[in-house]
């Protein structure tokens, strides 16, 4: 039996027309590996024809040709060779249609070489699965048939939960296991629901072609259509079907475990998180093998789901202010950089409020902290009932808040906050032990795309705007008039 020593035979292929770049790469594989360098498309096709290299690291941009084309030579002889792909762009397309076409993992430059040697490092330890997978096949063959179609079972798990680990997206995470479900099963129509975190959402995609609402619908039983409240489509890339997805309503959904058909619970330490749901054709019956590989993938989708969602709520909480609900100090800054750059690009205008509170420290001092937050509710209640779809509303600081109105001129951004001032003022706080009238004072400053400024001082403007109105006797709005406009 012939013999696999990994160590003495692993050897690569780096592909890059930037001679200094493939020269750092090569030195850092080549006390490990045969490393060998070209430059051109042209060049590495023979030399992958010619060699069993078993990783290629391959630039996206080459003067002859893509990457890609690399990528899917190198694959179309060896299934199981290991790629990385470089992109010069922080483009996601180009990375994850290499990532589709078998890419192992992709790199956006520049880079960190020590990320390069540990992409290296994941890519050579699936190297070796895959070799001794092989090696143990070729034994097995000598042992009994059937052992031999566990090693493919669990040689394709061992790369879907491979490529599974490179996606951080819940789509993407969704696609690549309902593909994984489509191909092994064949199944007219597969599903993956989540009732997890507050999140109620079925991920589904048909064979192929499209699937229409209602049909889709009539896959589920009928108390889940009533629980979801909205649905969505998600195309892919190069045409590839597209994924459909229910989005639930907080706490509505049913038990995600009691779906009709082929159901597989997905549990993550002894709690059901969702279930994934697969329907065949009423005359074709799951075979015993599949079942039992279905399960198993169940079993590694599982934490990897219930971990894309804990992210999910991490990167909301972190963006979300927790008494209000509403936008935090940190997203309206990410959102003025955004309008700023759309309003620059478009050279239109849009207005920023900062609006505080009059004599909170009194109404804390009078009625005590927890009114005082209840205020700042009531507050935000009153702000997020008076803006447009589009607008940004977020509590910037204690009794602090900011508004973001896109094409929006000092004349529009006038009329809407002297609105929501006199109703601030004309209608009291209201609760089951008290009443009392409170104020606020604005600061309005337009920002001119046709004029770009720093955000530095549009904020500055806005807040001497601000600063002014608390000046003047509190409980009014001032528009900045403009650079010159100082407290
Ligand atoms: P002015 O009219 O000039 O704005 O006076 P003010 O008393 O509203 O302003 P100042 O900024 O001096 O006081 C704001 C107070 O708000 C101080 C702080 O203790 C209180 N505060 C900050 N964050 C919160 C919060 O989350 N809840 C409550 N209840 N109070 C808060
Ligand atoms: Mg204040
Ligand atoms: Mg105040």
């Amino acid at each position: 039996m012939d013999t696999i020593n990994i160590l003495s035979k692993t050897s690569a292929l780096i592909v890059d027309d930037d001679g200094v770049m493939a020269g750092v790469l090569k030195s850092a594989l080549a006390t490990r590996l045969n490393v060998t360098v070209c430059g051109s498309a042209g060049e590495a096709i023979p030399l992958i024809g010619a060699n069993n290299f078993d990783i290629v690291v391959t630039d996206l941009t080459l003067p002859d040709a893509s990457g890609i084309d690399v990528l899917t030579f190198a694959k179309s002889r060896d299934d199981f060779v290991e790629v990385l792909v470089i992109t010069g762009n922080a483009t996601l397309d180009s990375a994850t249609a290499a990532i589709n076409l078998g890419a192992a993992s992709y790199l956006i430059k520049p880079f960190p070489i020590s990320d390069f040697i540990s992409s290296i490092d994941k890519m050579l330890a699936s190297r070796l699965f895959h070799l001794k997978s092989l090696k143990l096949m070729k034994q097995s063959d000598l042992i009994s048939p059937s052992v031999k179609g566990h090693e493919s079972d669990i040689t394709s798990l061992y790369y879907f939960a491979s490529k599974l680990m490179l996606s951080l997206e819940i789509s993407e995470v969704m696609r690549i296991t309902l593909e994984e479900i489509n191909q092994k099963t064949g199944t007219g129509f597969c599903s993956v629901g989540v009732n997890l975190l507050g999140y109620t959402e079925i991920y589904s995609m048909p064979v192929s072609g499209e699937l229409n609402k209602e049909e889709l619908s009539g896959k589920f039983a009928d108390n889940w259509n009533s629980a979801f409240s909205y649905f969505e489509k998600e195309k892919f890339l190069n045409g590839g079907i597209p994924l459909y997805i229910y989005k639930g309503r907080q706490g509505e959904a049913g038990n995600l475990s009691n779906l009709k058909y082929h159901s597989f619970p997905l549990v993550v330490t002894g709690k059901t998180i969702g279930g994934m749901n697969v329907w065949i054709e009423s005359d074709k019956e799951i075979e015993q093998s599949v079942n039992q590989y279905l399960y198993i993938l169940t079993s590694i989708i599982s934490p990897v789901i219930e971990h894309v969602y804990l992210d999910l709520q991490t990167q909301f909480q972190a963006k979300t202010d927790s008494l209000t609900g509403i936008a935090n100090h940190r997203q309206f800054f990410e959102a003025l950089d955004r309008e700023i750059a759309r309003a620059n690009r478009k050279k239109s205008n849009f207005t920023l409020v900062l609006l505080d509170i009059d004599n909170f420290k009194l109404i804390n001092d009078t009625y005590g902290h927890q009114v005082g937050d209840a205020v700042i509710i009531n507050l935000t209640k009153r702000l997020v009932a008076n803006i447009r779809t589009g607008d940004v509303v977020a509590r910037y600081g204690g009794e602090e808040f900011g508004m973001i109105l896109p094409d929006t001129g000092s004349g529009g951004a006038l009329v809407l906050t002297d609105r929501i001032c006199e109703a601030i003022a004309g209608s009291p706080f209201v609760s089951s032990k008290l009443q009392f009238t409170y104020t606020a004072s604005f600061g309005l400053a337009v920002y001119e795309g046709g004029k770009p400024s720093r955000k530095d001082s549009l904020i500055k403007r806005a807040d001497s705007a601000l600063y002014k109105s608390k000046r003047d006797g509190k409980n009014r709005v001032t528009v900045s008039g403009g650079e010159a406009d100082e407290t």
